[in-house]
């Protein structure tokens, strides 16, 4: 599935099957689960596309073909997940000191190369990951990116005990697993009126949950912002304790209004996230599993991906959407993995 221009639909067609280059991993896709930064690739709002682009980055595959020069991590028919950070330059101020996530060279899956929209795919080895056995190839996609940034956006809160998320969508809903694994108080913010994402954060084990022109009960050590809405920002700002920090986890967001001083007073941090690095992975798929995260997922085929984008343009989606590639080895669509297990509900 090719985006040939943004704002125009992906079109179904044949291209040649690509070979792996140095270093490279030539993976048959099984599934790739769609992510709202594909909608914002799609929508023209991120700049400077490979076009014409296969887009996706939260590929499950197999590795079929193995190009020269790479070492031994992967080995022919092994189970591999490729994520957003497709390629940096090992050399820049930023690789050399541990933050790999801004590579002022790198490249990204489904977005400045191709990613798995498609039934294969090449990716530079390093930067692929073996993934838990405990998950299938549906349940394990939304992990790459939803679960990966998600994770690294929660790192950013540190130790904060009281933690608010704004935005409960895919992202969300996995971090919430982690932080109530590791004993958070987790105060969740919706658009305002929708009170069955507000009771589903409640079952799920959030201490409060309400719209996002709510003041919390309490003044929170963090908030994650996932919904990319920039009014959002000093808002979570207001509900934060002294030394507080807001984390905007999302790639694109409206702008920012304008706030008072006083709200950023007394230490408090705005902050992003920008991409992953490596070792988020290696630390988020070691973790996810023992929580055990849990997905909820929405399949389709891929020549449908149009509408699985529709779908979650529209929030008419009730998982992530998972677009399942030849033979994956599972039923045609619609399958839904619940969770298998809640924390704390009440
Ligand atoms: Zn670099
Ligand atoms: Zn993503």
């Amino acid at each position: 599935m090719v985006l040939d221009k943004a704002q125009k639909p992906l079109q179904l067609c044949d291209v040649p099957k690509p070979k792996p280059g140095r270093g490279q991993l030539l993976v048959s896709v099984k599934a790739c689960a769609v992510c709202r930064t594909d909608l914002h690739v799609v929508d023209g709002e991120l700049p400077n596309p490979k076009l014409p682009l296969i887009p996706g980055h939260q590929i499950v595959g197999g590795v079929e073909q193995i190009g020269e020069e790479v070492n031994s991590k992967f080995q022919i028919g092994d189970r591999v997940g490729i994520p957003w950070l497709g390629w940096t330059d090992s050399e820049c101020a930023y690789c050399r000191s541990h933050r790999e996530n801004l590579c002022d060279r790198a490249r990204f899956t489904g977005y400045t190369i191709d990613g798995g929209y498609a039934e294969f795919t090449v990716a530079d080895a390093r930067f692929c990951f073996h993934l838990p056995d405990r998950y299938n190839d549906i349940e394990v996609a939304p992990l790459l990116c939803a679960g990966l940034i998600g994770y690294r956006s929660y790192r950013k809160t540190g130790n904060a005990r009281r933690l608010g998320i704004y935005g409960f969508g895919n992202a969300a809903h996995l971090i919430a697993q982690i932080a109530l694994y590791e004993g958070r108080d987790l105060f969740v913010f919706t658009r305002p009126g929708d009170i069955a994402t507000q009771q589903s954060a409640q079952k799920l084990g959030a201490v409060w949950s309400g719209g996002s022109d709510e003041m919390p009960p309490e003044k929170l050590d963090a908030a994650i912002i996932f919904a990319s809405v920039g009014p959002l920002v000093p808002m979570a700002l207001r509900s934060l304790a002294k030394g507080g920090v807001v984390v905007c986890g999302g790639i694109h967001m409206s702008d920012i209004p304008s706030f008072p001083y006083v709200d950023l007073w007394g230490e408090r941090v705005i902050t992003s996230v920008a991409n992953l690095t490596r070792r988020d992975g290696e630390e988020f798929f070691d973790l996810a599993p023992r929580v055990p995260v849990q997905t909820k997922t929405e399949t389709f085929p891929l020549d449908q991906a149009n509408v699985a984008l529709e779908r979650f343009r529209a929030g008419e989606l009730s998982g992530t959407a998972v677009l399942l590639i030849s033979n994956a080895g599972h039923p045609e669509r619609s399958e839904v993995t619940q969770p298998r297990s809640q924390h704390n509900a009440n």
